[in-house]
């Protein structure tokens, strides 16, 4: 194939998976993450959440992270969370950082497969910006000062990685208080923060990736043979109308609305509660 060969060789094992939820999202979205993706990379995968859930500890134990946050969505909640999640990757000492909403899909292996293309000592922030143009914002400098700032940002909704080598590099911006410190600079969502902090602190440019999806681009573009290389999937709310990948597979839009059940089987036939493989 046309796939350039590995930079390093990595396994699911050295990348950190945190998905961002919230308590009351517990049941109607996680659940169907942990049924599906999840389950194939549970040992990568720690969930940051605000509330306390006896059911979620029993299933994933310490991959459950209560980040004492606010359970509001306000911009400091956010934020608060991402803190938690940047220094919990620090601390696991593996080789990439990636962060996803609880209403994404993840490919574990279309993922690794997509990093080994980099090695993780390399400057790499990777992702799908939602915006068609750099962010406009203003840098609050102390003494009333302003200064306006121009970055890209790759939207959270779509997920993004940070290669473990840039993620040090932006300690001082985003480690301990930090990084809430950082996005009151700016005054902008966690998503937002990371992208200032590496493009306009440190100077290092996003690396764009189309196999990044949130459900701000129309989902019924990603056809069934190229959903095996995608590395995230959405579903929700495009323009007032519902955005979801449109696949024929092993349930109805009824039984499966996100459709993440019927791709978890087209990735993983061997699921057991997936139907027998037929020709759907
Ligand atoms: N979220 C959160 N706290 C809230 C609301 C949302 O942590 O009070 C999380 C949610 O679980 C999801 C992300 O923020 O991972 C984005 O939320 P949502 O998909 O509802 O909104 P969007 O920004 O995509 O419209
Ligand atoms: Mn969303």
């Amino acid at each position: 194939s046309g796939d350039p060969p590995p930079a390093e060789d990595i396994s699911v094992d050295d990348v950190f998976i945190a998905v961002k939820t919230t308590k009351k999202f517990h049941q109607s979205r996680l659940k169907l993450l942990l049924d599906t993706w999840i389950s194939r990379n549970a040992q990568q995968t720690y969930v940051f959440t605000d509330g306390e859930d006896e059911e979620l500890k029993k299933k994933i134990g310490s991959h459950a992270v209560n980040t004492n946050c606010s359970a509001a969505h306000s911009r400091q909640a956010l934020s608060c969370k991402m803190a938690v999640e940047y220094d919990k990757f620090i601390e696991s000492g593996k080789k990439w950082f990636c962060h996803v909403d609880d209403d994404n899909y993840v490919n574990g292996r279309a993922l690794v497969k997509h990093l080994s293309q980099y090695q993780h000592t390399q400057d790499m922030y990777i992702g799908k910006p939602s915006l068609d143009r750099p962010i406009e914002a203003t840098e609050r400098l102390g003494d009333n000062k302003m200064k306006p700032v121009n970055f890209w940002f790759a939207t959270g909704g779509a997920g993004f990685c940070v290669s473990r080598g840039l993620a040090l590099k932006m300690s001082p911006w985003a480690s301990g208080g930090h990084f809430m410190n950082t996005a009151e600079k700016i005054r902008l969502p966690d998503d937002c923060t990371i992208g200032y902090i590496i493009e306009s602190v440190l100077g290092v440019r996003l690396t764009r990736s189309n196999l990044f999806h949130s459900h701000l681009e129309n989902l019924q573009q990603v056809t069934r043979s190229e959903i095996p290389k995608q590395i995230t999937l959405s579903y929700g709310m495009f323009e007032n109308k519902s955005n979801i990948i449109s696949l024929k597979g092993a349930f109805s839009v009824e039984d499966d609305p996100s459709r993440f059940k019927s791709v978890h089987c087209l990735l993983y036939p061997d699921t057991p509660w997936c139907p027998p493989q037929v020709a759907f």
